[in-house]
């Protein structure tokens, strides 16, 4: 592929997860795009192991990305949804105090919510959260009506499907193994399923790899705890990732006693949000996600365990939602892995979008990446220049 056209592509984005994909769209829209994926299919990695809860901006800090890009990205998910058939559940979540002395860190999330502008929330009673949520035994609430629940794999798909329509090229089963800045542009070197070596060479790259992020950043000779390469500051890259086990309701009855999204007061310390009880679009209920640091470099394993302690512990956490709820009703559900900037026992981290001449680095997006992951790819392109 060379002749008269420079590159092989103008654009490659590394990752097809939902992050990827919508970048790859929007970028389709006025340059070619090669989209390059390890796995054999879309979303097989951060992407397909979540909550897939359509996040309204209530925790993150005022002005950070995650604030400012979740809070665009809410109802543009809800936009996209209704236009490409990805099914989608409107349906309000509920942050609760579960006892006298929870209605204090209810006030620090308020105050954080309104700070954010977050579309419509309200403070509950006790009495009112209970009309809701009949169930859970809430003193008190914060009613987020604009949070919702998506089916993430429908939308990976649509994402996919419209970056094709646009003429976007996506390659599975191809892992990039080295990359190399080159007059005007990058090589990078990839290796495929059966162990087959090729080359791609392109003018802008986007690295959307998740996980993977770090060691591409590394072949490309930047330093993963920031400092000066080539003249250019380069912020923090290294990555760690943080676990998040799930819980099932395989009860039918014991499902259908939620009918949206409980959260209990965040763990923003720890890693997340607080083990809560969430649905998903076909009447699913789960608890989850856990937080736990994970050693670096620690393999990811997708399988999950039912482990003796972990069970005690998600028995005990949904207990305090549903007091009824026993043993049999719950099993092991799946397992994600947070690609964090974090360190354990730092505050929040902000995502980080990095642009350096012709080289796009998105690092550390978690959670609410899904949600914001059309505003990513707007600031992706403007980086880009392609608006
Ligand atoms: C437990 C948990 C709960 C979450 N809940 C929510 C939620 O409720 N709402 C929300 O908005 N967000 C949520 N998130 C965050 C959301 O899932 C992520 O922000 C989003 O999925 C990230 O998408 P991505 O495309 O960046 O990454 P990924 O989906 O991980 O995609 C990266 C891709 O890059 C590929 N790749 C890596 N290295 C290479 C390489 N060298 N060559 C080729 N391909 C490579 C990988 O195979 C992978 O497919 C949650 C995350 C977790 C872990």
């Amino acid at each position: 592929m060379t002749g008269d056209v420079p590159h092989d592509a103008e654009v490659v984005v590394v990752g097809a997860g939902a992050v990827g994909l919508a970048i790859a769209e929007r970028l389709a829209r006025t340059r070619s795009v090669l989209v390059i994926e390890r796995r054999e299919g879309y979303a097989r990695e951060t992407s397909s192991h979540n909550s897939g809860v359509v996040h309204a901006s209530i925790y993150y800090e005022t002005g950070s990305l995650k604030h400012t890009l979740c809070w665009e990205g809410n109802p543009l998910i809800y936009e996209w949804a209704d236009a490409h058939h990805v099914p989608v559940l409107r349906c309000g979540k509920l942050i609760v105090a579960l006892s006298e002395d929870e209605r204090g860190g209810l006030d620090d999330v308020w105050r954080q919510a309104t700070a954010n502008g977050v579309r419509g929330i309200e403070r509950l009673t006790g009495e009112q959260a209970r009309v809701l949520e009949p169930h859970v035994p809430s003193v008190e609430a914060i009613w987020s009506p604009s949070t919702g629940v998506v089916d993430v794999a429908a939308l990976a798909r649509s994402y996919e499907g419209a970056a094709r329509d646009r003429g976007a090229l996506v390659v599975y089963r191809h892992t990039i193994v080295g990359a190399a800045r080159t007059a005007g542009g990058f090589r990078l070197d990839l290796r495929d399923a059966d162990g087959q070596r090729s080359s791609v060479t392109c003018a802008a790259l986007v690295n959307s790899a998740g996980h993977g992020a770090p060691d591409l950043a590394s072949a490309l000779g930047y330093p993963l705890d920031g400092g000066v390469h080539e003249g250019i500051q380069v912020p923090v890259l290294r990555q760690r990732a943080n676990s998040g086990r799930y819980y099932d309701i395989v009860d039918s009855a014991a499902a259908r006693m939620i009918s949206r999204p409980v959260y209990p007061l965040p763990e923003h310390q720890a890693g997340g949000l607080g083990l809560h009880l969430t649905v998903d679009t076909d009447g699913g209920a789960h608890l989850g996600p856990s937080t736990e640091w994970l050693p670096d470099g620690a393999a990811l394993d997708y399988r999950q365990a039912d482990e003796p302690e972990w069970r005690a512990r998600f028995l005990e956490a949904g207990r305090r939602f549903l007091p009824g709820l026993r043993d049999d009703q719950i099993a092991p559900g799946q397992v994600g892995y947070r690609p964090k900037i974090q360190q354990p026992g730092q505050g929040l981290v902000d995502f980080l979008i990095w642009h350096d001449r012709g080289y796009v680095h998105l690092g550390g997006i978690e959670s609410p990446g899904l949600t914001a992951s059309l505003p990513i790819a707007r600031v992706v392109a403007e980086a880009l220049g392609t608006g």
